[in-house]
Parts: C-alpha cells; structure tokens; sequence
C-alpha cells in the first residue's frame, strides 16, 4: 500500500512547517490521544511495546512492504522523514502537555524511544515504533528554512503577501508590473505610486547609498527604483495621472 493510500483513508487536518508555531497537538493531550488513535487504527501505528517480539504485528508490516521481518524491524519512526525532531519541535513538545492525570498505557511504555512530532498523523509518536506509512529519509532534525517574506529586489514574495493576508487579514497582490490598462490597473497602480511616493516616510538611499526598502519597492512594480526625492515625485505624479484616468474611465461608464 502507498503512503497516500494511507494518507487517503483519514482526515490529516495538520501539515505543519517546523519554523511555524507549535501544532496543537503537541500542546493539547486530547488532541495528541485522538490522532495518535487515528494512527493505530489506520496506519498500524505500534507495537504497543517495541521490547517485545510483536511477532505477528512485524510479519504482517514485512508482508505489506515486501522485505523480510528483520529488515521491517529497521524501518521506524525514528528514521522515517515524517518524523520531526528539529530544535524547536523538541521545545514544542518538552513545553507541551505530558499526559498528567491521562498517561495511558501507550505513555506508560517508556522503552518506546523519543519522542518526536509525527507530520503525517498529527501527534507525538515514539522513535521505536512505526507505522503502514513509514517513508524512508528521516528523521528530520534540521528547521525547515523560512521562505523569505521580502523580495530582495522590492515589494515581498508570494510567500510574503500569503504571510500577511493570513496574519494581519490583508489582501495584498502583486504590483502592476505591466502596462496599467485597464481601470482596476490603473487604480491600483496610481494609488500605490501617491501613497508611496508623495510624500515618503524615509529617504530612497541609506547611509551607504544603497536603495533602502522603501525605494525598492518601485520595482515590484516594474518602474525604475528612485534615486532621490526628485525622482520619487515623478513616480508620485505618474501615479496621480494613472488615478486620473482611472476617475475618466469610471465617467465613460
Ligand atoms: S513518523 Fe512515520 S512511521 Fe512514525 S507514525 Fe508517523 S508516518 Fe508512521
């Protein structure tokens, strides 16, 4: 069976980035006990305890993926790429809840391994079981690199807009880069060139005379990066002709 198969057969509600904050999971024991439930029940997650010979459970993983028991017993979450033991997910799961009062017999085996955060089932798994959707490569100890927010040559990345229409509710898209033709262009482009650049909040080189972020931005959409408050004006005044014309546009309507 492929791990999408698998995959396909329950809702995985989470796929978290390690840079992002902690999944639930890790925090909230009832959530952790629910998915980790879902695993067992669809994806073999066990041996309930890794010290055992679990004889039948380790025959039947061999038979489905097709190598003998002893190489079976190899392929475990602590060396599957859905297992997550970067630094911060170590910290996430450390600060999270530990079971308390709810330490079930699953908590209660402490020769299963370490812990690690399970990507594709959404809860702590131990490094001494394994599961139906083992996948080679893991485990994964390094943070996943952030995608950068800015462009380094003006305005932000797609990642960037995402970013910030998700967290701060905007609904940021990309600059006109192109010709304005047409109303909603021009609209967008006028208003982006007065806003920015009539009267500007900081100067368009820094103190070595690089473009600072603020001159940058021209570029993202498409217009040449100002070199000083003259050449921001004329952005400023392209950008009030473009909202002029938007206006006619509107009055031919
Ligand atoms: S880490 Fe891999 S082997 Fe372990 S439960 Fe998750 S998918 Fe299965």
């Amino acid at each position: 069976m492929k791990f999408s198969d698998i995959l396909g057969e329950q809702q995985i509600s989470v796929r978290v980035k390690a840079t992002e904050p902690c999944p639930k999971a890790t925090q909230d024991i009832a959530v952790n006990l629910a998915n980790r439930g879902k695993a067992i029940k669809t994806a073999m997650y066990g041996p309930l305890n890794p010290s055992e010979a679990n004889t039948e459970y380790w025959e039947k993983l061999a038979k489905e993926w097709d190598v003998n028991t002893a190489s079976a017993k190899k392929q475990l979450c602590g060396n599957c790429s859905l297992f997550i033991q970067t630094p911060s997910m170590k910290d996430c799961i450390s600060k999270g809840v530990t079971g308390g009062d709810r330490k079930d017999e699953w908590d209660a085996i402490d020769k299963a391994g370490e812990l690690g955060y399970c990507e594709a089932f959404d809860f702590k798994c131990a490094s001494k079981r394994t599961c139906r959707a083992w996948v080679t490569g893991g485990p994964i100890l390094k943070e996943k690199s952030a995608k950068p927010l800015r462009d380094p040559k003006g305005g932000l990345t797609a990642a960037g807009r995402a970013h910030f229409n998700r967290t701060e509710g905007s609904n940021l898209k990309p600059g006109v880069k192109g010709p304005a033709d047409t109303p909603e262009k021009m609209r967008r482009k006028g208003s982006f060139l007065t806003r920015f650049f009539t009267n500007p909040s900081g100067p368009m080189k820094d103190e070595k005379g690089r473009p600072t972020r603020l001159a940058l931005s021209a570029a993202a959409w498409g217009e040449p990066v100002p070199q000083d408050r003259e050449s921001a004006a004329r952005l400023a005044e392209k950008g009030r002709n473009l909202l002029k014309r938007y206006e006619n546009s509107k009055k031919k309507d």
